[in-house]
């Protein structure tokens, strides 16, 4: 397995990686950024939002873009504005301390501000094609010395009637530029692209080994991001003897998880790749005598882990690709026990899992969370009869003398009852519990995704918005979900009804100029 260092990145790209969590390169990533970096041939790649395509292109582009250049150096056309924005910022994370301007260029977005940051001069424009056409024909964008082309989800772009566009864009551009081409599919038309305007190009898939998937039972609970954490706590609460592994995406992600499972008292420990050998002994030894059961682990730190008869396999995060769904499940359930892997899905990543579903040709069932109520009662019975089990075995004389002593001078039921909530101190307080949002009964017709030009460097914060939100239309605040605060927009998820509400006010007061708040025009791709 190749490690980022293998790839030719420069110490500084290698820090940011760090700094962001990224153990080593996704498959796609290995394969391509070498391939850039070495400036020779295009490339059309096979892959699917998820796969860590948006780093492959965007790393060796960083790192083979020159500062202070007056024109645009590099075009990312992308199908719709969400994914125009996170690929923006995905980019931008990734920068460094290069200097750099990224900038997102979309359709709904105001055209005036869209030209006072092409003015000041944009090194990357990430762009959907309506409006990046748009600007060629006010001539407020020139792209004829551009050195990359990115074409990112081509097969979306053509499904969304963007051919004619995205050749007329391409026909604007100087033909000695380097082209990228990304799918999730190859279908002809996108081969006659690569044929037509790309030069001597490489092509990339993913490979695909056979999948094949181990008895597991294997459900998945959608939830969203934030309440994922209480999601695992009831999980694991429910359980008579949890005993499992849980997947993060990066190691700060995981040793987050356990720190805060710690916090609640489990016993758990994070497993990632910048422990040194030694202490990943300490961790795999502890973890297989079961003085720790609960372990969180990246995909590679996970690698090579030889521990048998788990419960549980958790995936906190989705996994990158089907292969590694495979890999990480085949864990439960082995030696013939039974096991369960459970996924964590949010309304986001939903296709993402039915795409996983599909190639790993798996059954993965959709679940309720537990309820509190349940957890609770659970745990009570769980102990009515562990603590018969122990009175049926011989109870030890000094326990028996102890006991005795005690009912002397209280009444059973008050002895008793101190004994337990000496010995399960809040255990059984529901409100040690939180609220878990039902994301279930909202589908994407009972939500809707607001979209909000306005952003960080405006001075906003999630909770500046959330109050802004409640005196316009006086929406209760835990009505209001997914804030998303970006640097010069933000994302808000509001019921169907109430987000009516805040598009109507906003349609009222601004007439004749774009509202601040509208539609997210497409749903978010992840
Ligand atoms: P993408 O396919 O580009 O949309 O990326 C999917 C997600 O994976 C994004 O949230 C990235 O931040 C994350 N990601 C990309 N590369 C890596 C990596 N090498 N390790 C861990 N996470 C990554």
């Amino acid at each position: 397995m190749k490690s980022f260092e293998d790839l030719g990145l420069t110490e500084d790209t290698l820090k940011v990686l760090k700094r962001k969590g990224y153990e080593e390169p996704t498959p796609i990533q290995a394969k391509t950024i070498p391939v850039i970096l070495a400036g020779e041939k295009d490339i059309v790649g096979q892959a699917q939002t998820g796969t860590g395509k948006t780093a492959a292109f965007g790393l060796p582009i960083l790192e083979l873009l020159r500062e202070n250049v007056k024109n645009v150096q590099a075009l990312v056309l992308a199908p719709t504005r969400e994914l125009a924005i996170q690929v923006a910022e995905e980019i931008n994370s990734l920068k460094g301390k290069k200097k750099l301007s990224i900038v997102p260029i979309y359709g709904g977005q105001s055209i005036d501000m869209q030209l006072r940051s092409l003015k000041k001069g944009v090194d990357v424009v990430v762009g959907t094609p309506g409006r990046i056409i748009d600007h060629l024909e006010r001539r407020t964008l020139r792209l004829g010395e551009i050195s990359f082309l990115v074409l990112d989800e081509a097969d979306e772009m053509l499904n969304m009637g963007f051919l004619e566009d995205v050749t007329k864009i391409l026909e604007n551009t100087n033909p000695d530029k380097r082209t990228m081409m990304f799918s999730a599919t190859m279908p002809r038309e996108i081969m006659r692209i690569a044929e037509r305007h790309m030069g001597d190009y490489e092509l990339m898939g993913v490979q695909k080994g056979n999948l094949t998937v181990s008895q597991t039972d294997q459900i998945y609970f959608e939830v969203s991001p934030s309440d994922k954490f209480e999601a695992l706590c009831r999980i694991i609460d429910i359980e008579e003897s949890f005993y499992g592994l849980i997947f993060c995406r990066t190691k700060i992600d995981a040793e987050t998880v356990a720190n805060h499972l710690i916090d609640r008292g489990y016993d758990a420990d994070a497993l990632h790749g910048d422990l040194s050998q030694g202490q990943r002994e300490k961790i795999l030894n502890k973890f297989r005598k079961r003085q720790v059961n609960i372990l969180v682990a990246t995909d590679v730190a996970a690698r090579g882990i030889d521990v048998r008869d788990l419960t549980h396999v958790i995936n906190y995060a989705l996994p990158q690709d089907p292969e590694s769904y495979v890999h990480r499940i085949g864990r439960t359930g082995r030696a013939g026990k039974e096991g369960t892997a459970i996924t964590f899905v949010t309304p986001e990543e939903y296709r993402k899992l039915q795409y996983i579903k599909k190639s790993a040709k798996t059954d993965i069932r959709r679940a309720t969370l537990p309820k509190v109520k349940d957890v609770i009662n659970t745990k009570k019975q769980r102990i009515k009869s562990e603590l018969a089990e122990i009175v049926n075995s011989k109870l030890q004389d000094n326990y028996l003398e102890m006991s005795r002593d005690l009912l002397s001078g209280n009444s059973p039921d008050e002895i008793l009852a101190a004994l337990l909530q000496y010995a399960f101190h809040g255990e059984f307080d529901e409100k040690s519990y939180t609220e878990i949002e039902d994301v279930t009964s909202v589908d994407n017709k009972g939500r809707t995704r607001l979209f909000v030009a306005k952003g960080k460097k405006d001075g906003l914060t999630p909770k500046k918005l959330v109050d802004f939100i409640r005196e316009k239309c006086g929406v209760r605040e835990d009505k209001i979900k997914g804030i998303q605060v970006l640097e010069k927009f933000s994302f808000v998820t509001l019921p169907f009804h109430e987000a009516e509400m805040l598009l109507e006010h906003f349609r009222k007061t601004k007439k004749g100029r774009w509202p601040l708040i509208t539609r997210a025009k497409e749903g978010k791709k992840k």
